[in-house]
């Protein structure tokens, strides 16, 4: 059978905003700029002001907006950044990039989200950082995060790349810390048509010497105080952010109306549910289960042309791209049972109500099913 409800149609969320990103487009193309033009200032403005923080850099991704603060913050080898243990490795490879060592400090079992008890049992005289993630769309725990930040004097960055407009005690994400840096991948809740990302802070200087390590290291043309890097958000997808940040509220009001249905639905069923500490206001850039049963229900799911993902299969500490740290399995247990089991349900602003319903139909079915497998062990 083919995928008829698949894990994110991003066409569809397009379809919605055809005329206008078509006109966006024109309005790029007629102006003769297409680096750091009035789009992307203007954009800068929007969004800074749609997170509370004074000042919004745009940038080239995530993983950049992550690298530039640190870097700006004068962070290199020798110190240490204190990172989630299940985050997307882009965390971590901001941390590597500016060259100092990612310290992975192990998540609340509810929340998923960073543990504050362990930030500061993880922090000594190197630590210069603690990179929040605000997980699948769910702010962490920034108060607690901060009163020991500010016991150690370390800084607090956020990682708001799936937490777009989340709410913590009725503040969005991009202003809850010193700095954020965000991700305009197109699958992220604000998604642009291609790569981008943004520095957002109410630090003047930060902002500054963000603005000029993305653009060569310079503020003056030809004139290099640093050794920058080239990494500026795009005229065209700035425009195209415009667009789409002008429903960001509105899709993620749907998004909430799913997941509320989602957690009534699934409730009883015996698979694992996000949890939502009364402070928080998610914005479900993702919907995640878990269950010791994942692959077969994964396979039940896929069998009735229901996409799912898993976020993510394989935790940081275990890439081959991090076994200069030697940490093998088991160094990090609740992060690994967590990539062990968890799994992702379709769930964005152009899912309607009825798809939602067949995912949790074949969801139960699919449960009941396994049950009922591991009942008769050998079926004749
Ligand atoms: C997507 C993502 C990033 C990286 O963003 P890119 O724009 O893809 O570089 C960083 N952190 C988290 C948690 C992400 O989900």
């Amino acid at each position: 059978m083919k995928t008829d409800i698949p894990f994110l149609d991003l066409k569809a969320a397009h379809a919605e905003l055809r005329d206008e990103l078509r006109s966006a487009f024109e309005r790029v193309l007629d102006s003769g700029r297409y680096i750091l033009g009035g789009e992307v200032e203007r954009f800068e403005e929007e969004f800074a002001e749609y997170c509370a923080a004074r000042y919004c850099v745009g940038v080239g991704n995530g993983l950049d907006a992550l690298h530039l603060i640190l870097r700006a913050y004068g962070i290199g080898a020798g110190d240490e950044v204190i990172v989630p243990s299940n985050t997307y490795i882009a965390t971590w490879l901001a941390v590597s990039h500016a060259g100092a060592t990612p310290v992975a400090v192990e998540p609340d079992e509810r929340t998923y989200n960073l543990d504050p008890r362990r930030v500061e049992a993880a922090i000594t005289e190197r630590t210069k950082a603690v990179i929040a993630v605000h997980l699948y769309g769910q702010p962490a725990d920034m108060d607690a995060i901060r009163a020991i930040a500010a016991r150690h004097r370390v800084k607090v960055i956020e990682d708001a790349a799936q937490a777009h407009g989340a709410r913590y005690k009725g503040r969005r994400t991009g202003s809850l810390a010193d700095a954020a840096g965000f991700s305009f991948y197109p699958g992220k809740n604000l998604g642009a048509l291609g790569d981008g990302g943004a520095v957002t802070t109410s630090d003047a200087d930060l902002a500054e010497r963000v603005r000029m390590l993305r653009n060569y290291g310079s503020r003056v043309t030809y004139h290099h105080e640093a050794a920058g890097f080239n990494s500026r958000l795009d005229e065209l997808q700035a425009a195209f952010l415009r667009v789409k940040l002008s429903r960001l509220e509105d899709w993620s009001e749907r998004r909430r109306h799913l997941a509320a249905a989602y957690l009534d639905e699934l409730d009883g069923t015996g698979l694992g549910l996000p949890f939502v500490p009364q402070w928080a206001s998610p914005v479900w850039h993702l919907f995640v289960v878990r269950t010791g049963a994942r692959e077969s229900l994964r396979s039940r799911l896929a069998a009735r042309g229901i996409g799912t993902l898993v976020h993510y299969p394989v935790p940081p500490h275990l890439q081959p791209a991090y076994a200069h740290l030697n940490m093998g399995p088991g160094t990090l247990p609740v992060s690994e049972a967590l990539h062990r089991e968890v799994m992702s349900l379709p769930l964005a602003a152009h899912v309607d109500m009825a798809a939602l319903r067949r995912v949790t139909l074949a969801v139960k079915e699919g449960l009941a099913g396994i049950a009922a497998d591991a009942g008769r062990p050998h079926p004749s």
